[in-house]
C-alpha cells in the first residue's frame, strides 16, 4: 500500500503564531499595513469581502439611478447574493474560452445605460484584463469595481490588483492568505468615495458584540487546527463526509445563504492581522518561487493547461488552476485525489446560473464557456506544506488520467 497522502488546505493560507495573539506585540494598524502594502493612501476594514462588496454597491447606488451590475457568470456565489442584497440586477456575463476572465464581446453586448457597476474579478492570484473592462466601463459611464478576494498582493503592471478600479476589496477569510477567519478591506481611488464608503459602512455595518466574540473564538480555533497534523480533523474529515454523500457544493464550502453579517471588526483581531500582516510579502514570495518550480513539473504533462500570468501581470499563487482535457477526465483524476484532502479539489462548483439557491433569482443564461471553465477545472494547493512527494504522485495521477484516455479515445 502506498503511504497515507499528507492533508494541507486546498488554498496556501498564511498561517497564524501564537505570538499574533499576544496583546503585548505592538505593530503599526492593519489599516496602516494594508495601505503601505497595497500603496494606497487607506484601506478600510470590513467584516467580510461580501460585506466590503455590499458597502460598495449600496455607496454607488446613492450616486445614480443606474441598478444593474455585470459580474463574470462564474465567481463566488457570494458576490451575486451581495449584487441582490443591495436590490440590484446581477447581470451574469460569460467568460473567454479556457479561460477565467470575462469575454470581451459579451461584455460589451451587456453594457447599457442601466449598468452601475463592471465587476472585475481576479480569481485564483491571477489579474484580469484591467485595460479592457475600464475602457469598456468608461465607455458606458459603468464603475469598475475590483474583486480581488483571491488575489491580495498580485500586480498589474506594477501596481497592486484591486487598486486601479474605481473600488477594489479583498477577503481576509480563512482560506485566503492573510486572515481574521472572516474579514474584507475596501479601498477606492477618489477621497469622495473613500469619505462616502465610509460613511455607509458606520451606517450598515455597526459593532455587534456577538458576532465579535463569534469571530473571535473562530479565530482561535483556526490557529488551533491550521497546522499540519490538525487538518485532518479541521479540513479532511468533514470533506470526505460531504463526498461521500455527494454533497460536492458542501465539500467545498460553496453553500451560501443569504443572509450576510454586516458588522464591525474588533480590535482584538485586527490587532492580530496587524501582527500577522508583517509576515505576508515574504510569505507571498516563498510561494512564487514553489510555484514556479511546480508549474514547471505541471506543464511537462500533455494536453493539461496551468492559467497562469497575462502579460503585464504578476499573480500570487494560493493555488494552481489546471484545465483538463474534457470533464470526465478531470473526475477520473478527482475520483482518485479529491477525497485524499491531499489539496486538489474544484474551486466554485457550478456556473452561477446553476447553483439551485441562485436559480430563482438568476434565472436561466447562455454562458458555454462559464459551465465549460466549471466542468474541466481543478485546482492544486500550493500549500508550503505539501510535500514535494506528494506534488510528485498529483502529477503522475494527472499524466496518468491524461495518457489512458487519451489512449482510449484512439
Ligand atoms: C471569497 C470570495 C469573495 C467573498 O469574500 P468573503 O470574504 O468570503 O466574503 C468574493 N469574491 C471572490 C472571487 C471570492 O473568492
Amino acid at each position: 500500500m502506498r503511504d497515507a497522502w499528507r492533508e494541507v488546505p486546498p488554498t496556501a493560507g498564511l498561517p497564524l503564531r501564537w505570538r499574533d495573539f499576544n496583546p503585548r506585540r505592538k505593530s503599526p494598524s492593519l489599516e496602516e499595513s494594508l495601505a503601505a502594502f497595497l500603496e494606497v493612501p487607506s484601506v478600510q476594514l470590513e467584516c467580510s469581502g461580501t460585506a466590503a462588496l455590499i458597502i460598495a454597491l449600496t455607496t454607488l447606488k446613492q450616486t445614480s439611478s443606474r441598478r444593474s451590475v455585470i459580474l463574470p457568470a462564474y465567481t463566488c456565489p457570494l458576490v451575486a447574493l451581495a449584487v441582490l442584497h443591495c436590490g440590484l440586477t446581477p447581470v451574469l456575463c460569460d467568460l473567454a474560452p479556457g479561460s477565467f476572465d470575462d469575454c470581451a464581446e459579451s461584455l460589451e453586448r451587456l453594457c447599457n445605460t442601466d449598468v452601475l457597476a463592471i465587476i472585475a474579478t481576479h480569481l485564483g492570484g491571477r489579474v484580469c484584463d484591467l485595460d479592457r473592462v475600464t475602457s469598456i466601463a468608461q465607455r458606458h459611464g459603468a464603475f469598475v469595481i475590483e474583486d480581488a478576494a483571491q488575489s491580495l498582493g498580485a500586480v498589474w503592471r506594477g501596481r497592486k490588483a484591486g487598486t486601479i478600479g474605481d473600488i477594489g476589496f479583498f477577503s481576509l477569510a480563512a482560506g485566503k492568505g492573510l486572515t481574521l477567519y472572516e474579514g474584507g478591506a475596501l479601498v477606492a481611488r477618489d477621497p469622495a468615495v473613500r469619505k462616502a464608503l465610509e460613511e455607509t459602512s458606520s451606517r450598515i455595518a455597526p459593532y455587534q458584540l456577538l458576532w465579535e466574540w463569534r469571530r473571535a473564538l473562530q479565530l482561535i480555533g483556526y490557529r488551533l487546527l491550521y497546522r499540519p497534523g490538525m487538518l485532518r480533523i479541521a479540513y479532511g474529515l468533514p470533506l470526505r463526509r460531504a463526498l461521500r454523500k455527494r454533497q460536492f457544493t458542501a465539500a467545498i464550502g460553496d453553500d451560501f445563504t443569504s443572509s450576510i453579517p454586516l458588522h464591525r471588526v474588533g480590535s482584538f483581531r485586527r490587532n492580530i492581522g496587524a501582527r500577522a500582516v508583517t509576515r505576508l510579502p515574504a510569505f507571498l514570495d516563498a510561494l512564487s518561487m514553489q510555484a514556479a518550480i511546480r508549474r514547471r513539473l505541471l506543464r511537462s504533462i500533455p494536453r493539461i493547461a496551468v492559467i497562469g500570468d497575462a502579460e503585464g501581470t504578476r499573480g500570487t499563487w494560493p493555488f494552481f488552476m489546471v484545465m483538463m482535457p474534457t470533464t470526465e477526465v478531470r473526475d477520473l483524476a478527482l475520483n482518485q485525489l479529491w477525497t485524499a484532502g491531499a489539496g486538489v479539489t474544484r474551486l466554485f462548483i457550478h456556473a452561477l446560473p446553476d447553483y439551485p439557491y441562485l436559480q430563482a433569482q438568476l434565472g436561466t443564461h447562455h454562458v458555454p464557456n462559464a459551465r465549460d471553465f466549471a466542468a474541466r477545472m481543478l485546482t492544486i494547493s500550493n500549500s508550503p506544506w505539501l510535500l514535494k512527494a506528494d506534488f510528485h504522485r498529483i502529477c503522475d495521477v494527472l499524466a496518468g488520467v491524461v495518457t489512458v484516455s487519451f489512449a482510449n479515445s484512439r
